[in-house]
C-alpha cells in the first residue's frame, strides 16, 4: 500500500495551488497529487480570458467591495458572503504572488498588469495573458510542484475515496498504463477534480471533464450542492461548441441577431454584451427562438447567432485575442477580421459541487438543515457538519462564490484563493496525525471485482452510443430553459440508460493502455451527476441565476434562497437545504 501523509486529487490550477501551498507550509510532509491526465493537460490550461482581482492598475475606483457586490449580485444572491469577502479580498495578492512565481501576465505601457472588461464585472480588473491566461499560470504552477518536491502521478484514475466513520482515508487508484491498482492512505485526502461538462452534447470542456470526483463523494455519502446551476456561456462557437471567450466581448466585440441588430440592448441596456453569463445566454436562446438566428447558408430562423468583431480591426485581434481568431479560423475557416463568428450557448462551468467551508473542508450536512423559509429580518447561519480529512476546492467545490451564476474571471481566482487556503488548511490539520488504518485487500479486491464485472459484460451495446443518448438527454432536458414536464422525462430516460449501462460491451479486454475501461468509469460519474443536477433542478421551483424556469419564472426568496444539498443512493436521492450566508448585501432586485 502506498502511503502520503497528503493527497491531492487533481492537477488544475486548484489542486496545483494546494499542494504548493501544503509543501511551502509543511516542506517536511510527504505530498502526493494524482490526475488521470498530466497536470498541464487538465482543464485549466484552455482557460482564456483571465483572472479577476482589483489590483486598481487601470481602474483607480475598483477596490475589493465593488467586487465582492459584483460577485453576490452575479451570483443572483445565492453566494455565501463571507466566501466572497475572503475571495476578493485576497486577490490582489494571489496575483502578485503568481507574478513573482514568474507567469507572464500581459502589461500595460508602464510595465503594470494590463486589466480588461469582463461581463458583470463594473470595472476592469481582469488580469491576463492575451487570450492564454490558464495555460501561462497552470505552467507555472507545475514547475513550482517540481521545485518543491511534490510527487506526482500522472494518468492514475482515482476510482474510489476511501472513507469509513466519516473520516477520509484514502484512495484507490488504476493506471491507465497497464491496469495496475492501488490503494493509497493519508491523513488528508483533497478533490480539485474539475467540472462535469461532458454531461452535455454540446460543451467548452475538455474530455476529462466527466465529475468523477463529484460521484466518488456522492457514493461516499457526501452531498451535492446546488447541483441544478450549470452556467451555459454564450458564445461557444457553432457546431462545435468550444469556447470563444468573453475576452473578446471584453475587448468590444457585439452580439447581433439576423437583422443586424444589437439585440442586448432589449435584455441588459447597461451592460449590453457584457451582462452576466446567465443573462445573455437567455437573451441568445430567445433571439433564435424568436427566429432571428442564422442558418449556416446565410438563411434567416437558424440556430445561431453573430459575435461581430471586425470594427475592432486586424491589429487589436491579433494582439489581445489570437486564440479566438485562431480558434475560428482552424475549426469553421472564418476570418474574424472580415466576417462575423457563428456562436451559440455552449455547457462551461458547474457553480455547484462539494460543500465546503471557507478552509476547503467537507461538509456532510448542516444541522439547520431542511426545509425552511427565508427571513430577510432574521437570516440564519448554516451550522456544519465537517468530514475530517476531507478537503476539496476549484471547480469540483462549492464554497460558495459563484452562487446561481459564476461571473466569468471569477472561477480561476477561486482555484488560486481558495486553492492556497486550503493548502494551508490542511497543512495545520495533518500536524501530529497519525496514518489511519485501512484494509487494504478488500479495496483491492472490491476494485478488481469493479474492473471485471466490465470487462466480463456480454451485452450488445457500445459506450459512445449510450453516453451520445446520455448527453443528448442532458442537453434537451436540462438547457437554458427549463419546465417541470421537461425535466421529469429527462429524468425517467436517464434511469433507463442506467439499465442500458449494464449491457455496454468493451472491444478491449486487455490492460495495456485500455481507454475504455476509464470511459465506462467516467460514462458512471457523469450519469450520477446528470441525475443529481436533474433532481435538483426539478425541486427548485423558482428561477434564479442559471437556473431558469418557464413555470416557475420568478426568483422566490422566502421559499428558496437557500442552498440545494443533494445526497445519492441507489433508490433514488434525497435532498436537503442549508441556509445561505448574508453578511453585507441584501438580496435586492438583480437588473442590468
Ligand atoms: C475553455 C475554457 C475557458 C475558460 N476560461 C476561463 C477564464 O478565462 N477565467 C476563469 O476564471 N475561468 C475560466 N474557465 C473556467 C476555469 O478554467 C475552470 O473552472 C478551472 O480551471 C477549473 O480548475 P480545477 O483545478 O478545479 O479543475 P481542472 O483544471 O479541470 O482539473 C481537474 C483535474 O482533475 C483530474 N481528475 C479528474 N478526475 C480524476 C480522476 N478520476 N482521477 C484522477 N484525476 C482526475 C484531471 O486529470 C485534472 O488534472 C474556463 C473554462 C474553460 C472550459
Amino acid at each position: 500500500m502506498l502511503e502520503h501523509d497528503v493527497i491531492i486529487i487533481g492537477g488544475g490550477l486548484a489542486g496545483s495551488r494546494a499542494a504548493l501551498e501544503v509543501a511551502r507550509k509543511a516542506p517536511h510532509l510527504n505530498i502526493a497529487l494524482v490526475a488521470k491526465t498530466h497536470p498541464i493537460r487538465s482543464h485549466s490550461v484552455a482557460a482564456q480570458g483571465g483572472i479577476a482581482a482589483s489590483l486598481k492598475n487601470v481602474d483607480p475606483a475598483d477596490d475589493w467591495r465593488a467586487h465582492a457586490f459584483d460577485t453576490v449580485k452575479g451570483s443572483d444572491y445565492l453566494a455565501d458572503q463571507d466566501a466572497v469577502e475572503i475571495l476578493t479580498q485576497e486577490a490582489p495578492e494571489v496575483i502578485i504572488d503568481l507574478e513573482h512565481m514568474g507567469v507572464l501576465f500581459s502589461r500595460l505601457p508602464d510595465g503594470r498588469i494590463a486589466q480588461r472588461a469582463f461581463g458583470g464585472h463594473s470595472h476592469n480588473r481582469t488580469c491576463y495573458a492575451a487570450d492564454k491566461t490558464g495555460h501561462a499560470i497552470l505552467h507555472e504552477l507545475v514547475n513550482n510542484l517540481r521545485r518543491y518536491g511534490v510527487r506526482i502521478y500522472d494518468e492514475w484514475y482515482v476510482m474510489r475515496l476511501i472513507l469509513e466513520e466519516e473520516q477520509a482515508k484514502g484512495i484507490v487508484m488504476y493506471h491507465v498504463h497497464d491496469g495496475h491498482l492501488e490503494v493509497v492512505r493519508a491523513k488528508a485526502v483533497m478533490f480539485a477534480t474539475g467540472g462535469y461538462g461532458r454531461a452535455f452534447n454540446t460543451t467548452s470542456n475538455d474530455f476529462a471533464s466527466t465529475g468523477d470526483g463529484l460521484a466518488m463523494a456522492a457514493l461516499a455519502g457526501i452531498p451535492l450542492q446546488d447541483m441544478e446551476f450549470v452556467q451555459f456561456h454564450p458564445t461557444g462557437l457553432y457546431p462545435v461548441g468550444v469556447l470563444i471567450s468573453e475576452a473578446v466581448r471584453g475587448e468590444g466585440a457585439y452580439l447581433i441577431n439576423s437583422q443586424g441588430d444589437r439585440f442586448m440592448a432589449n435584455y441588459a441596456p447597461s451592460r449590453m454584451e457584457l451582462a452576466p453569463r446567465d443573462i445573455t445566454s437567455r437573451a441568445i436562446t430567445l433571439e433564435i427562438r424568436a427566429g432571428r438566428g442564422i442558418h449556416p447558408d446565410g438563411r434567416v430562423g437558424g440556430p445561431f447567432i453573430y459575435l461581430d468583431l471586425r470594427h475592432l480591426g486586424r491589429e487589436k485581434i491579433m494582439s489581445r485575442i489570437p486564440f479566438c481568431w485562431e480558434e475560428a479560423h482552424r475549426l469553421v475557416g472564418i476570418d474574424a477580421a472580415e466576417h462575423p463568428m457563428p456562436v451559440r450557448p455552449t455547457v462551461h462551468y458547474s457553480m455547484g459541487g462539494i460543500p465546503t467551508n471557507v478552509e476547503g473542508q467537507v461538509i456532510i450536512s448542516s444541522a439547520l438543515a431542511g426545509n425552511f423559509q427565508f427571513d430577510p429580518s432574521d437570516p440564519i447561519s448554516p451550522q456544519d457538519n465537517l468530514v475530517d480529512g476531507l478537503f476539496a476546492a476549484g471547480e469540483a467545490a462549492c464554497v460558495s462564490v459563484h452562487g446561481a451564476n459564476r461571473l466569468g474571471s471569477n472561477s480561476l481566482l477561486e482555484c488560486v484563493v481558495y486553492g492556497r487556503r486550503t493548502g494551508a488548511a490542511i497543512a495545520q490539520f495533518v500536524q501530529g496525525r497519525k496514518l489511519p488504518e485501512v484494509n487494504e485487500q478488500s479495496y483491492l479486491q472490491e476494485a478488481r471485482n469493479q474492473i471485471q464485472a466490465l470487462l466480463g459484460r456480454s451485452g450488445g451495446l457500445r459506450i459512445q452510443q449510450v453516453r451520445q443518448d446520455f448527453q443528448d438527454v442532458m442537453t434537451s432536458h436540462c438547457g437554458v430553459f427549463r419546465t417541470e414536464a421537461i425535466m421529469q422525462s429527462g429524468l425517467d430516460k436517464i434511469h433507463q440508460l442506467q439499465e442500458q449501462y449494464q449491457q455496454i460491451y468493451l472491444d478491449d479486454r486487455g490492460t495495456l493502455w485500455n481507454t475504455e475501461i476509464i470511459e465506462a468509469l467516467e460514462l458512471r460519474s457523469l450519469m450520477i451527476v446528470g441525475q443529481m443536477i436533474l433532481t435538483s433542478a426539478l425541486n427548485r421551483r423558482e428561477s434564479r441565476g442559471a437556473h431558469s424556469r418557464e413555470d416557475f419564472s420568478q426568483r422566490d426568496d422566502p421559499n428558496f434562497l437557500k442552498h440545494t444539498l443533494a445526497y445519492y443512493s441507489p433508490a433514488g436521492i434525497d435532498l436537503s437545504y442549508r441556509p445561505v450566508k448574508i453578511t453585507c448585501f441584501q438580496p435586492q432586485e438583480r437588473k442590468y
